[in-house]
């Protein structure tokens, strides 16, 4: 490969380390990589571990380590744990596991660092297995360990890990710290809990922000809002600042319940909340889509005076239209003074949530005569909004647009939106083609999108490539192996649907259990798939059969074919007529009165054979019901769905 020399003023390996050392650490590793004294001084110790360090892709890091091996560099321990971490990072498992079985003497990092690479990969049975099979472990191996367990939400295991840790004389540090509290939180333990207090007391660490929120939120969850309040406030560094800091963390960590909880506690503790508390606060609302709570939350935000207050807007329009009231979206968008660009993309978004792709349309046009100068993210609701209507020609124009009128560089997302276009036109081919020449890299979602659409178009063996694709790409993620079984068994290839269950056993893979939730006088009511355990239960058995025989009358037929969908559960129509969203649906009828429509929530997408039936319920009970499902919201009324079924 011919390359222009780099000017280079190195005259000895001093000055050439650091020149090598300033291009790396600006990007330009291909430089660095060719500066004619690497050669001379790859002993340096530490060079190569920058080099790793600095490394942003996996195809340069190969050619990298390459190097490194061909001049020996990588039978330094140092040098191959910096190496191993780098191919962890660029998320290069094989390679890294690799590695690791070939460093010499291997030592404590190198084990923390695999074991990290499995805790992050969600695989804690292996990484417990190599806990367990390393020779001596340090702080960092139990820290890294107690916060894994509690990431995945194993709370009991980790708490028996914290205390596992004690015992053989570890000094928590405050990650791990935190960590713990948040088992306790999760477990309710309050004993364990003022245990962990004691320690942390003792060990001076009562007074640092993080640990003393994470003690405060565990005294809350555990019921003792006053004891959690009082933690609260003896900490010196108590302001606005720092609790939005711990609000919006909770809330990115996917814990919106706790970020709620922290938000109500330290209103308690008196501080003021301001916009931007309320703008987490509101968001972790539409992350459960609590809608009385984000109503409470609102009203709180009025009373603070900062409603007006475009971020405050831009995520209440996202909150109801999340509920599923695209009127109070409209509301809150429209009660604004002007066109804001922010605000109107979120109501775009919302538009297109909801499958009024022509509303969405109109909006932009008025925001475009208004003068507005659109960006890349409300392109991006506007193509999604257009995508999720079926209207092909318009979003087609909108890509357009964006790219050659207004010049924007299209991500990975837009793609996956006219990928959706063109698979609902049944233009497949198209679609492949466009991926693979588009200049972004195609992650595991656009390709899913692609595979949802052969489904659609009944294309299976282009389904069959693509999904293996998919697989590759996210060997870990269930819902291509669903889709994969979903195709084989529309086409009755029971041998092959069988082949994919055992791939996912032989890699761990489990489904992620279907979960639906209804609303009711601002209490959730949740239920799982298959599910017995409400406390009105025989009443909604009695109401789903009821159901289910009258919507035999009008010509349903439970869909066979989709019992694989649940994979682990074989039981034929019972498994079928007990999927979450059927168990909600028939909770929400019992308990709402006449005439008030149905809103369910799921945490994964509705099967084909409860979008049949829904809609059909729709039609016999005369009553609009609105599913929330992963990706969108479908509108039932009179026997049809907005989305067209097509989702
Ligand atoms: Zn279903
Ligand atoms: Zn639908």
């Amino acid at each position: 490969m011919a390359r222009p020399a780099l000017k280079t003023l190195a005259t000895g390996p001093q000055e050439a380390k650091e020149e090598i050392l300033q291009l790396c650490s600006s990007g330009r590793l291909k430089d660095a990589l060719h500066h004619r004294f690497l050669g001379v001084i790859w002993s340096e110790a530490g060079l190569f571990a920058h080099l790793f360090r600095a490394c942003r892709a996996l195809p340069i890091l190969r050619q990298l380590h390459a190097f490194a091996a061909t001049s020996g560099a990588t039978a330094d321990r140092f040098t191959a744990n910096h190496l191993l971490l780098a191919y962890a990072d660029l998320g290069d498992l094989p390679t890294a596991r690799n590695l690791f079985e070939r460093i010499p003497k291997r030592n404590v990092m190198s084990w923390n660092i695999l074991i990290g690479v499995y805790i992050k990969n969600g695989d804690l049975g292996t990484a417990r297995k190599l806990f367990d099979e390393m020779p001596a472990r340090n702080v960092a191996t139990w820290n890294a360990m107690v916060a894994g367990l509690t990431d995945s939400r194993l709370n009991a295991e980790s708490l028996e890990f914290f205390l596992a840790m004690r015992r053989e004389g570890m000094r928590p540090d405050e990650f791990g710290l935190g960590s713990v509290l948040r088992c306790c939180s999760g477990l309710r333990d309050i004993v364990s809990g003022r245990q962990v207090h004691a320690y942390v007391v003792r060990s001076g660490l009562d007074r640092d922000m993080c640990v003393g929120s994470s003690l405060a939120h565990m005294y809350m969850r555990c019921g003792f809002l006053e004891e959690g309040e009082t933690v609260l406030r003896a900490l010196p560094s108590l302001n606005i600042v720092s609790c939005n800091t711990i609000i919006a963390g909770r809330a990115q960590n996917g814990d919106s319940e706790g970020a709620l909880e922290y938000f109500c506690m330290i209103r308690g503790a008196g501080v003021a909340a301001n916009a931007v508390t309320f703008v987490s606060a509101i968001s972790s609302c539409s992350d459960l889509a609590a809608l009385a709570q984000g109503q409470q939350v609102h009203a709180q935000a009025i009373k603070a005076g900062v409603d007006k207050v475009v971020p405050v807007m831009t995520s209440l329009v996202h909150m109801y239209s999340r509920c599923g009231c695209l009127c109070d979206s409209e509301r809150v968008c429209f009660g604004y003074s002007g066109l804001d660009l922010v605000l109107c993309s979120a109501m775009i978004s919302a538009y297109g949530f909801h499958g009024h792709g022509q509303k969405a349309v109109d909006l932009f046009k008025q925001m475009m005569s208004g003068g507005s100068e659109p960006n890349e993210v409300t392109f991006l609701a506007l193509l999604y909004a257009c995508s999720h209507s079926g209207l092909k020609d318009e979003g087609i124009d909108c890509f357009e647009l964006m790219t050659k009128t207004y010049g924007l560089q299209p991500s990975v997302k837009h793609y996956t939106c006219i990928v959706d276009l063109l698979g609902r036109s049944g233009r497949l081919n198209e679609a492949e083609a466009l991926i693979l020449s588009m200049p972004v890299r195609p992650d595991g979602v656009i390709w899913k999108t692609l595979l949802s659409a052969c489904k659609i178009q009944k294309n299976f063996d282009m389904a069959e490539r693509i999904a293996e694709r998919v697989i590759e790409l996210e060997p870990h993620d269930s819902a291509s192996y669903v889709l994969l079984s979903n195709i084989r068994a529309t086409s009755s290839r029971w041998e092959d649907v069988s082949e994919v269950r055992k791939t996912m056993r032989k890699q761990n893979v489990r489904k992620e259990p279907g979960v639906s939730w209804v609303e009711l006088k601002g209490q959730v009511h949740q239920f799982c798939t298959g599910d017995k355990s409400h406390s009105r239960q025989r009443e909604i058995d009695e109401c789903l059969d009821k159901m289910m025989a009258k919507i035999k009358q009008c010509g349903y037929a439970p869909d066979m074919s989709m019992v694989f969908h649940d994979m682990e559960d074989e039981e034929k129509e019972v498994s079928l007529a007990h999927h979450s969203e059927k168990l909600a649906i028939a909770f929400a009828f019992l308990s709402l009165p006449e005439g008030v429509p149905i809103r369910v929530m799921k945490n994964l997408r509705v099967c084909d054979d409860c979008h049949l039936a829904i809609k059909l319920m729709s039609k016999v009970t005369g009553r609009e019901i609105v599913v929330r499902d992963v990706s969108r919201f479908h509108h039932f009324k009179d026997g049809k769905c907005s989305c067209g079924d097509y989702w």
